[in-house]
Order: structure tokens, then sequence, then C-alpha cells
């Protein structure tokens, strides 16, 4: 089996939103389909490696959020011999996305159209949903498994290669941009779990692949580094934010402290702030902050 990334290119920016190519003998698989708005550039992706529309047999979605999964509805049509893998919680909202796009609006307001383009349903009879932890699927000629790794959504998974030893990440990894070792956590509302991500980042351990392929984007070797960086940031944003919030700071004052809180460590790591602004591309504070925000406020009306 041979894996390439394939850059799709998102807002016409480079390498920010991936779809991993995984080509087999006789058929080929996908992870990702990256939103509405960047298909032309998957199918020309497809075409540049030779592979043809009616040879993508699977298509694995680590979660149905837009930027991940949100060409689904037109390419059931573009590749007519594709079934579409999905978590079981996910299942419903690919096969009817009104309450997806609803939430996707309170988020995105007028930019919908500019970010992700028209959402169609994926038909059901195109749908496998996963169950979760450890579930294997064919794919490309090999066998992959799917693990259970909630924390930036709940229907979350990560898809692992054994002969590769790549797992293909989505955002539970976080974000990370090629040439660059600054992991920024994705953590948007309305589900993000600290608690459960960090879980699920010991569960990645326990797997231990060899490279860690994030949608934003590429594919990374050092995965402990990567993985210790991204875990230890999640507990700092929390602390940040929680405290910050216990001051009365407002969303958008914390927003900006800690963007020039990432701002100088990514500049302290040799990086300047057009980096951030591709980070934001994937991923900007004030989503970021709003979706800790959620999660400190769920947590204490639980507590
Ligand atoms: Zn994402």
């Amino acid at each position: 089996m041979k894996i390439e990334v394939m850059d799709l290119r998102f807002l016409g920016e480079r390498e920010i939103i991936a779809s991993y190519l995984l080509a087999g003998d006789s058929s080929a698989a996908i992870v990702e389909t990256g939103p509405t708005t960047c298909m032309q550039n998957l199918l020309g992706g497809l075409k540049e490696r030779g592979v043809a529309p009616e040879d993508v047999r699977q298509v694995l979605l680590t979660h149905i959020h837009l930027d991940h999964a949100g060409a689904s509805g037109h390419l059931a049509d573009a590749l007519p011999n594709a079934t579409f893998y999905v978590h079981e919680v996910g299942y419903p909202h690919l096969a009817d996305p009104s309450k997806l796009l609803k939430s996707a609006t309170r988020l995105y307001g007028e930019r919908m159209e500019e970010l992700w383009g028209e959402v169609r349903s994926v038909p059901e009879d195109r749908i496998v949903a996963l169950k979760g932890e450890g579930e294997e699927l064919e794919a490309a000629g090999g066998v992959l498994t799917a693990h259970d790794t909630p924390g930036h959504a709940y229907h979350h998974l990560a898809f692992h290669e054994p002969g590769s030893g790549m797992l293909f990440a989505g955002d539970v990894a976080g974000i990370r941009l090629p040439g660059m070792s600054y992991v920024r956590p994705p953590t948007p509302p309305p589900e993000v779990d600290v608690a459960a991500w960090v879980r699920s980042i010991q569960g990645i351990r326990r797997i231990s692949p060899s490279v860690i392929c994030p949608t934003h984007f590429g594919r990374f070797e050092d995965v402990e580094r990567h993985l210790s960086e991204l875990e230890q940031r999640l507990q700092d944003w929390l602390l940040f934010v929680e405290e910050r919030l216990d001051g009365g700071s407002s969303r958008e004052e914390i927003a900006a402290e800690l963007k020039d809180k990432g701002d100088a460590e990514m500049l302290a790591e040799g990086s300047g702030t057009q980096d951030s602004g591709r980070y934001d591309l994937a991923g900007n504070y004030e989503m970021l902050v709003a979706g800790i925000a959620r999660y400190v406020t769920r947590r204490q009306e639980g507590a």
C-alpha cells in the first residue's frame, strides 16, 4: 500500500487541510474528504496520482466536522463505488446534515458558504457506522484499525495502518503545520472535553504509532514529543482560561492573551507570526477559547 498526503489547498492556502490517499494494487481509499470548497482539489489530487474515481472504495472519516467530512455528500456522486466509514454517533449527521449545519452556522455565521460550501447528505446505504475501539476495516488491500479518540469531539476516530505505522489522527493530535514543531490544540465548541482528550492521548501512546498524521497537516515522526506538547498545552490552556474567566475577563480578552502567549511560544522556537496566522485557518483563538470556556462552564455546572 502506498500512502500519500494530498493538499486540499483550503482557501487557496497550502498545507492547511489534508486528505490521505491509501493506494493499493487494485483499489484505493482516502482518509478525510475536506470541505466541499476543496472538492475539485481533492479530485484533481486523485487524478494527478493516477487514481480513477471508480477505484476509491473507502472513505474514512475521523469525525463529521465540515473541514474533515463536508464534501462527503458530493463525493458520494463523484466516487461512485465508495463506502463512507464514520463513528456511529456521527452517522445520523452524515445521513442528514441539517442539525450539524445549524450548529456550524452558530459558529461560522455568514462565512459558512465561503469556508465550507454546500453540504449534502450521504445516502444511508453508502455509510458504515463504526462502533469504535479496535474495530478493523479493509482498505486499499490492507487492514486498518479504528480507535475511539474523544476529546475534540465525542464521535472522533483515529485510524491506524500497521504496515506504515501511521496514525491518521484527525484533530485529536492537534494542529501542526509542516516544518513546525508547535502543536496547537483545536478546541472549538461545542464538544471539547479535556479530560477525555488526555485519556485519548494516553490511548494513542498505547497504539504506539511511528508516524502521526494530523489532518492539519502532514506526517510527523517525533511522536512522543508531539503528544506530550499537546497534552501539556491542553492542560495549560484549561488552567489559563479557567483562571481568566474566574477573574472576570471577557472571552475576547482571553483570546487576545492566549494569542500573545501562543505567538511568543512560536517565536521562541524560531517561527514568525505569519505561521500563527496560518494555524488560525485550522483553528483561531476566539473559537478555541470559546470551546474551552464552554467546557469549563459545563464542568462547573456538572460539579
Ligand atoms: Zn479540523
